[in-house]
């Protein structure tokens, strides 16, 4: 049966662990050839040695220095010949906490890996891409706490707000040169990110909470953040551009 993402080339960030692994495993699945790119290259190997060969390839660095972008794209394009999609999924969060007391290196670091990337990314992938003639698709992991910002995880709202602006805002600047951004906006996931979310609390109680404010009752999966990104980056979705999803059970809702 035909992929919905055959003969495409993907870079996926963080590609290594939670919805970043669900996102490279459904476009392996629909016929695509992925780098996974992480900083952490232990998690991405044993993800990438798990999928059908050449199907994926591995690159380490971080996200939030422009010159691994450089790297990742030559990286890519000498291994696949090509890019296509870019996911930028890479993301850290800031341990629950007050926020006049959030450190500001840690909020800085919000800045730099969720955001940054995305002017890097512009820099070096858009870049290539209008050089090059390609009409490429770009989906952002935003979160619904963009717009459902959570006390405690405040400078972590405001960073994921800042992907959902620049993806609208990237959206209409590019769609000129044929280029798509989209972003995903997922409720709190089943996932490592979950822990320092919920602040030292991380028992069935604790747990709880969270869930407590979602309709359907569910964390968010790293199957359901594949299936929602690859729909946007398919041609099934060749008419959106500057959309954000909520994958959230209805959380946005409230
Ligand atoms: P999520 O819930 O968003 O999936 P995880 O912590 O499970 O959260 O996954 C985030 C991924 O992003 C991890 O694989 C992590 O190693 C990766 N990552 C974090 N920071 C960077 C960075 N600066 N550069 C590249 N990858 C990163």
């Amino acid at each position: 049966m035909p992929g919905r993402l055959d003969a495409k080339v993907a870079i996926v960030t963080g590609g290594g662990s939670g919805f970043g692994a669900g996102i490279v495993r459904k476009f392996v699945e629909e016929g695509a050839r992925v780098l996974i790119w992480d900083i952490a290259p232990a998690p991405a190997s044993t993800l990438s040695a798990s999928l059908s060969p050449g199907s994926t390839a591995v690159f380490t660095g971080d996200v939030s220095r422009h010159e691994y972008w450089t790297a990742a794209l030559e990286s890519c394009v000498q291994t696949f010949g090509t890019l296509d999609i870019l996911v930028n999924n890479a993301g850290v969060v800031h341990v629950a906490g007050p926020s006049h007391e959030v450190d500001e290196d840690e909020a800085d670091r919000m800045w730099r890996v969720n955001v940054k990337p995305l002017l890097h990314s512009a820099r070096v992938v858009v870049s290539h891409w209008i050089d090059k003639g390609i009409k490429g698709v770009v989906v952002n992991l935003s979160s619904v706490s963009a717009i459902r910002p959570r006390p405690r995880l405040v400078w972590y709202a405001a960073s994921k707000g800042a992907v959902t602006t620049a993806t609208r805002g990237l959206a209409a600047e590019y769609a000129e040169h044929g280029i798509r951004y989209n972003c995903v906006q997922p409720v709190l996931g089943e996932t490592a990110m979950v822990a320092p979310v919920l602040g030292g609390i991380d028992t069935p109680e604790g747990r709880a909470i969270p869930l407590a404010g979602i309709p359907l009752g569910r964390l968010s999966t790293p199957e359901d953040i594949g299936a929602a990104v690859c729909y946007l980056a398919s041609a099934e979705a060749g008419l959106l551009t500057g959309v954000c999803l909520d994958i959230d059970g209805g959380r946005s809702l409230l």
